[in-house]
Parts: structure tokens; C-alpha cells; sequence
């Protein structure tokens, strides 16, 4: 699990379906698109590529 951080408010968030990539999504506090980058992983699950 892959926890995102909005680059413009700090909002956290979970995307399932972006694997540690940075992205542009519409950030629900921003309320416009904004850049996305990883914030941190869930260590546990550890990395498979
Ligand atoms: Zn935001």
C-alpha cells in the first residue's frame, strides 16, 4: 500500500491503483487536480515489482 501526499495542502491519501509513481489527481481538499507524490509504503508488504 502506497500512501500519497498532496504537493499543494499535504492531504494524505491511498491510491490502490498508482504504485508509487507520481500523478496528478483531483485532491478532494483542493478541489482541483493537483501533484501527487508518495508519502511513504507500507513496509510490510514489502517490494514487488
Ligand atoms: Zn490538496
Amino acid at each position: 500500500m502506497t500512501y500519497y501526499e498532496c504537493e499543494a495542502c499535504g492531504q494524505l491519501a491511498d491510491f490502490a491503483d498508482a504504485h508509487g509513481r507520481p500523478l496528478r489527481r483531483e485532491c478532494p481538499a483542493c478541489e482541483d487536480p493537483t501533484v501527487w507524490k508518495t508519502a511513504f509504503a507500507d513496509e510490510q508488504s514489502g517490494v514487488s515489482f
